[in-house]
C-alpha cells in the first residue's frame, strides 16, 4: 500500500463527525493521509466498515469492543453473542484488525460505582482474551487499548505468544508506559503508536528517542487529543502529519525518513 501518512487509530466513525465526515476524509485524502477508523462496540464497528466501503482505497476499519463497554454486555448477558457478532464483522475485507480491545483500569471505581472491581477486571480480561482469539483465528493484528494495565496486559499477551508465536501481532495505541514495557510489547510482536499528545507533553521525548523507528506507528485517536496548534479543538486524521513531524524532530531525522519508515511498518503489520 502506497501512502504519504497514515492515521492508524481514528474515530471518524463517531458522532462528532456526523456533520462533516466526507469533508474530513477528503481533507485527509487530499494530503495523502490514509485513515483507519476503529470501533469501540458493535455499532461503531459497523459504522467504521460502512464508511470504509464508500472508498476504493485509503479508508479502512478495525472492529472491536472497548474495555469500557464490557460491563454493559455482561449485565445484559450479551458477551458471547457480541463476540460471535464481532467475529463475523471482522471477516470483512476492509477490516484490517481487531480492537480497540484490552484492559482499562483507570478510575475503575468511578466508572463502575457499586460494582465489585475484581469482577470488572475479570470481565475485561475475558472479553479481551475473546478478541485475541478472533484475531488469531482470522490472522489479523490487534489494536490494543491499555490504560493503567500494562503489566496485566503483557501477562495475557505472553500467554498467547507462548502458544502462537509470531502469529500474535498488533499495535499498542496511545502508548503511555515505560521503555521496558514498550520493549516487552515489541518482543511479542507489537508496535507502539503515539497521538498528538507528544506535541505538547514533554515526557514522551526520551521514550520516542529510545524506541526504534521500525516499531513506531502514527495515530491521532481523533476526535480526542488534537496536536499543537489545534489543542482543545476536535482532532481529525490530517493532524497525523504533525504527529509524524514531531517524531522526526525528536529523533533528529527528516520527515521523509520518518514517513517512509512508518509506511513500511504499517504495511508489514496491516497490509502484508
Ligand atoms: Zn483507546
Ligand atoms: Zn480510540
Amino acid at each position: 500500500m502506497k501512502f504519504q501518512y497514515i492515521d492508524t487509530h481514528a474515530h471518524v466513525n463517531f458522532s462528532e463527525f456526523d456533520e462533516d465526515r466526507e469533508e474530513v476524509l477528503k481533507r485527509a485524502s487530499d494530503e495523502g493521509v490514509f485513515v483507519v477508523n476503529v470501533g469501540t462496540d458493535i455499532e461503531s464497528s459497523k459504522r467504521a466498515i460502512s464508511i470504509a466501503e464508500e472508498y476504493q482505497e485509503g479508508v479502512y476499519a478495525i472492529v472491536g469492543i472497548h474495555p469500557h463497554e464490557v460491563m454493559n454486555l455482561e449485565r445484559e448477558g450479551l458477551v458471547d453473542k457480541t463476540l460471535a457478532e464481532l467475529k463475523e464483522l471482522a471477516k470483512h475485507p476492509k477490516v484490517i484488525g481487531i480492537g480497540e480491545c484490552g484492559l482499562d483500569f483507570f478510575k475503575l471505581s468511578e466508572y463502575n460505582p457499586e460494582t465489585d472491581l475484581e469482577k470488572v477486571k475479570e470481565i475485561q480480561e475475558k472479553i479481551f482474551r475473546g478478541q485475541i482469539d478472533i484475531a488469531l483465528t482470522l490472522d489479523k493484528p490487534l489494536m490494543l487499548h491499555c490504560r493503567e494495565s500494562y503489566g496485566k496486559t503483557l501477562e495475557i499477551l505472553y500467554d498467547f505468544f507462548g502458544v502462537h508465536g509470531v502469529k500474535l501481532r498488533g499495535n499498542a495505541h496511545f502508548f503511555a508506559g515505560s521503555l521496558e514495557q514498550a520493549k516487552a510489547f515489541i518482543s511479542c510482536g507489537f508496535t507502539i503508536s503515539f497521538t498528538g499528545v507528544i506535541t505538547f507533553a514533554k515526557d514522551y521525548e526520551t521514550l520516542i528517542k529510545d524506541i526504534p523507528l521500525q516499531n513506531i506507528l502514527s495515530e491521532t485517536d481523533c476526535p480526542y487529543v488534537a496536536p499543537v496548534p489545534f489543542r482543545g479543538k476536535r482532532a481529525e486524521p490530517v493532524h497525523v502529519k504533525l504527529v509524524v513531524q514531531k517524531i522526526a524532530e525528536i529523533k533528529g531525522i527528516s520527515i521523509k525518513e520518518a514517513r517512509e519508515q512508518i509506511e513500511k511498518n504499517v504495511n508489514q503489520m496491516f497490509f502484508a
